[in-house]
């Protein structure tokens, strides 16, 4: 009655019949019969990015794993098989699903991805409610990203900031606020680095180009199709999700601006209260009304720096799980080891970040408080907010420097011992074809010491660099303008 695991070597030899149903291994094609998979409508398998159990309990999504999403149906199992085929060995990742693609006992997006693992749905595009409101403002307009990044912040800031405070007299205000100037920089900036960020990671985020010891088979089966988006999906939100990852985190951080904002405001109305006259502390009666009609644009920039610290959370987790569960194809010839794509991600993601860094110190130091204590506080955040960028960076990339360091020494001890060999030949006899053979020897032998031990290049820790230390730089020249203030 099982079916579902078919593959077209089943297909083609009906008269072999098995036990159990069979899965193929994601790094040497091999089938894999699953003994718990008796009762299983649809088995899967998949490169791990955590560590199963081999017991198969059954799938529970605690809540905060709001992630995943979905809650798996009563029964779904997963756990961990090692390969047969004694080559290999390796550990891979098995999931059992008690009903059949597309039942409706199976939530929704699950039933998507069992529907891809066997082919019978294609892909859908995803996109985060941010990323599809700015793709569908640049497609109205006809700009590209960048400007329409910029008008995306400049027309709710004319509307929400610029108008309300010229309307109350306060047109000096915004002239001379250089704080709201560099501020406005930076929103389009990390705006930008956001979509750029997305942009990279969707792209770098594909089995059959990342360098992972999968075997060609898997590469270009459904599995492999279903194993990608799935993995997006945990970045991104998956493609039926109300409220995706990104969109809660940025909902989650806009509502705690309102609560503030709202306290601040009544906090204001109450000292009203002292005069009988109604505005007749204009300045206060100016930032009371500034205070209130600004609130949709500051809600819109909150919420896209909680879209922002999710995706770059998301992708040090993701990206850090994948490095260090998943096998590596490292190539001792190439310059990085052929692996560079995950420097590559791994720095766009960290510009958004750097960006809101920056404008820490210019909020805190001009919105808040100069006095002693909010100074501290304000170096105490652009040093945790540093460490947390510095992290980011480093997490999924440290795993990948102990693997090329690893296998640039195993590369470099096997052609050593080659060329002792070679050597002892020649001191026999002298031959033309030995020498040449350890001429390239020698040559592969140099050309895997140059190989770099991180998957970047020094341009791009200088870059990583400076985004880390940015922050801080900000934060000295706000304090060096503070003091130099009359
Ligand atoms: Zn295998």
């Amino acid at each position: 009655m099982n079916t579902d695991e078919g593959t077209d070597g089943e297909r083609k030899n009906p008269q072999l019949e098995k036990r159990y149903p069979s899965v193929n291994c994601p790094y040497c094609w091999v089938e894999n019969e699953i003994e718990r998979a008796k009762n299983f409508n649809v088995v899967i398998s998949q490169p791990p990015i955590t560590k199963y159990s081999n017991d198969f309990p059954e799938v529970k999504t605690p809540f905060w794993r709001f992630w995943s999403a979905f809650k798996y149906p009563k029964g779904a199992r997963e756990g961990s098989v090692k390969c047969k085929n004694e080559e290999c060995g390796r550990d891979f990742y098995v999931g059992l699903f008690p009903y059949a693609s597309g039942d409706s006992k199976n939530p929704k997006d699950l039933n998507y991805y069992l529907k891809l693992a066997k082919g019978e749905t294609e892909i859908i595009k995803r996109k985060f409610l941010l990323e599809d409101i700015l793709d569908r403002f640049c497609n109205l307009l006809h700009i590209n990203y960048p400007i329409g990044c910029f008008l995306f912040i400049l027309i709710p800031c004319i509307l929400f900031w610029i108008f309300p405070v010229i309307a109350f007299g306060g047109l000096s205000k915004i002239s001379h606020d250089y704080g709201f100037l560099s501020h406005f920089v930076l929103f389009v900036l990390m705006l930008i680095f956001l979509k750029h960020h997305c942009k990279v990671l969707k792209e770098a985020l594909n089995y059959k180009k990342l360098p992972l010891l999968l075997s060609e088979q898997y590469k270009t089966s459904n599995l492999c199709r279903e194993a990608e988006e799935a993995f997006k999906g945990w970045i991104f939100g998956h493609p039926f999700q109300r409220i995706a990852p990104p969109t809660l985190c940025g909902l989650f951080i806009a509502a705690v601006y309102l609560g503030w904002q709202i306290y601040y405001i009544i906090n204001m109305a109450n000292t009203f209260y002292e005069t009988p006259y109604l505005g007749s502390y204009p300045f206060l009666y100016t930032s009371y009304m500034i205070a209130i009609i600004s609130i949709p644009f500051w809600t819109l920039i909150w919420f896209i720096i909680g879209n922002i610290i999710w995706i770059f959370a998301a992708t040090t987790a993701f990206i850090g799980l994948m490095t260090r569960y998943m096998p590596l194809k490292i190539d001792t010839l190439k310059e990085m080891g052929g692996i560079e794509i995950f420097g590559r991600m791994m720095l766009s993601s960290v510009y958004p970040m750097a960006a809101i860094g920056v404008g820490i110190p210019i909020m805190i130091i001009w919105s808040i408080g100069q006095e002693f204590y909010v100074l501290l506080i304000c170096i105490l955040l652009v040093l945790f907010f540093m460490f947390l960028i510095a992290f980011g960076f480093f997490y999924p990339l440290l795993p990948l420097h102990t693997n090329l360091k690893a296998a640039k020494e195993k590369e470099r001890d096997k052609i050593l011992s080659k060329l002792s060999l070679s050597r002892m030949i020649d001191e026999e006899e002298v031959n033309f074809k030995d020498d040449t053979h350890s001429h390239l020897l020698l040559f592969i032998y140099d050309k895997i010491l140059s190989m770099r031990e991180w998957p970047f290049k020094s341009d791009t820790l200088v870059k990583a660099g400076s985004s880390i230390l940015v922050p801080f730089i900000s934060l000295l020249i706000n304090i060096v303008i503070l003091f130099l203030k009359p």
